[in-house]
C-alpha cells in the first residue's frame, strides 16, 4: 500500500501521456513561442507500463491518462488494453477535448477504457474557437456524443470564464442534463502560460447563475474526488465544482502524477518533482520504487496554488496534466 508523508491512502495514479495539444485554450497553452519535450526523451508504452505495474502491485486502484491531449500520443489504444489487461477491474479513465474521440470512442472502450471525461467550455461555434484557438466545436460534440453511444461513462467539464462563457454556464448545465451525463464546473486556476487577460469564476458565482434558474442543494464531496457535488430539486440531477481556490479537498488527496517524460509529480501545484525516467531505462525497478517513497515522503500537505500574481504557479497544465 501506497502512504504518503501525511498518512493519505495513496491509490490514484494520473499519467499525462503527451505535453502536446491540436488546442491552444487561453487558460492552458500559450499559442506561442513554443517549444516541445524532444519525442526521443518521452518514455514509451513500454516502459511507462513498467511503472503502471508498480503502482498497481503497490495498491493503485484507479488511472486517469490525460495531457496534453492525450488522443494524439500514437496507438494509445494499445496503451490502454496493457493496463486493462494486467487488472481487468482497474478504473481505467482518461481526459480529452474529444475532437479525435468521435473515431476513437469505440476501440477506446473496446481496449477496456470504463470512464471519460470530456472539456466542453461551449455550446456557440465562435466562443469555443476563442477559446481553444480553434475551430472545434462540431467535433467535440460529434465525440460526446460518440462516447455516450459506445457506453463510456461520460462526464463533462467547463472552466468558466469572465465575459467569455459565462452566460453559458446554464446551458451547458442543461445540455449534460438532457444526455444524462455529469458536468463539472471547473475554477480557472491561475498559471504563467495562461493568456494573462484572462478573469475566471469562484465557485459561489458559477452557482449564483445556476441559481438564477434553479433551486439546488449541497451534497458534498464523494470520497477524495475534488468534485463537490449538488443535486438540483426539481430534476433530481447533479452536477459538481471542482473549486482549488479552497484547499478543503488536500486533506484526502490520494493521487501522484507521472508525466511522460518520466516526472513523478506529488502535487499537481507542486513545482518540485523527481525523475524516473533513468531507472526505468536501466530497468531498475529497485529504484524506481525508492523514488516513488521519497515522493510520497514529500507531498505537501495542500497545494501552493496561489492568486497572487508572484506567486503564480509555473506548473503548465498542459505539460503535468490537467
Ligand atoms: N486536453 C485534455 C482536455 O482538455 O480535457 C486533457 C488535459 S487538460 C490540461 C485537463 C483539464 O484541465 C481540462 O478539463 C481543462 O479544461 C482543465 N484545465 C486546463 N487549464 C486549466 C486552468 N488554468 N484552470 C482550470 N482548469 C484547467
Ligand atoms: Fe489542450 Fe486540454 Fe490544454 Fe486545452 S486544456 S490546450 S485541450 S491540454
Amino acid at each position: 500500500m501506497l502512504i504518503d508523508g501525511h498518512g493519505r491512502k495513496i491509490d490514484y495514479l494520473r499519467i499525462s501521456l503527451t505535453e502536446r495539444c491540436n488546442f491552444r485554450c487561453q487558460y492552458c497553452m500559450p499559442e506561442k513561442p513554443f517549444s516541445w519535450v524532444p519525442k526521443e526523451n518521452l518514455l514509451s508504452f513500454k516502459e511507462l507500463f513498467m511503472f503502471v505495474k508498480i503502482a498497481i502491485d503497490e495498491g493503485v486502484t484507479k488511472i486517469r491518462l490525460t495531457g496534453g491531449e492525450p488522443l494524439l500520443r500514437e496507438d494509445i489504444t494499445t496503451f490502454v488494453k496493457m493496463i486493462s489487461d494486467y487488472k481487468q477491474d482497474i478504473d481505467l479513465a482518461l481526459t480529452t477535448n474529444g475532437y479525435l474521440l468521435g473515431d476513437m470512442a469505440q476501440s477506446l472502450k473496446d481496449a477496456g477504457l470504463k470512464r471519460i471525461n470530456i472539456s466542453l467550455d461551449s455550446l456557440k461555434a465562435e466562443v469555443a474557437a476563442k477559446i481553444a484557438n480553434r475551430d472545434v466545436l462540431d467535433k467535440v460534440i460529434y465525440g460526446i456524443e460518440k462516447a455516450i453511444k459506445v457506453g463510456l461513462n461520460v462526464k463533462l467539464n467547463m472552466v468558466p470564464l469572465k465575459n467569455i462563457n459565462e452566460d453559458e454556464i446554464v446551458d451547458i448545465l442543461e445540455y449534460a442534463m438532457s444526455k444524462n451525463v455529469k458536468v463539472r464546473f471547473i475554477e480557472y486556476m491561475e498559471n504563467r502560460h495562461a493568456n494573462e487577460s484572462l478573469r475566471g469564476m469562484h465557485g459561489r458565482e458559477i452557482i449564483g447563475h445556476i441559481l438564477k434558474k434553479y433551486d439546488i442543494k449541497a451534497l458534498g464531496r464523494e470520497g477524495s474526488s475534488p468534485s463537490f457535488n449538488y443535486k438540483i430539486l426539481s430534476t433530481g440531477y447533479e452536477f459538481g465544482m471542482i473549486d482549488p481556490h479552497k484547499h478543503d479537498f488536500c486533506e484526502n488527496c490520494n493521487r501522484i502524477r507521472l508525466t511522460a517524460e518520466g516526472d513523478l509529480i506529488p502535487c499537481l501545484y507542486f513545482d518540485e518533482a523527481m525523475s524516473i525516467s533513468k531507472a526505468i531505462k536501466a530497468k531498475d525497478i529497485k529504484k524506481v520504487g525508492e523514488i516513488l517513497g521519497e515522493v510520497l515522503k514529500n507531498k505537501p500537505k495542500e497545494n501552493r496554488w496561489s492568486e497572487n500574481d508572484e506567486n503564480l504557479s509555473t506548473r503548465a497544465f498542459y505539460h503535468t496534466g490537467g
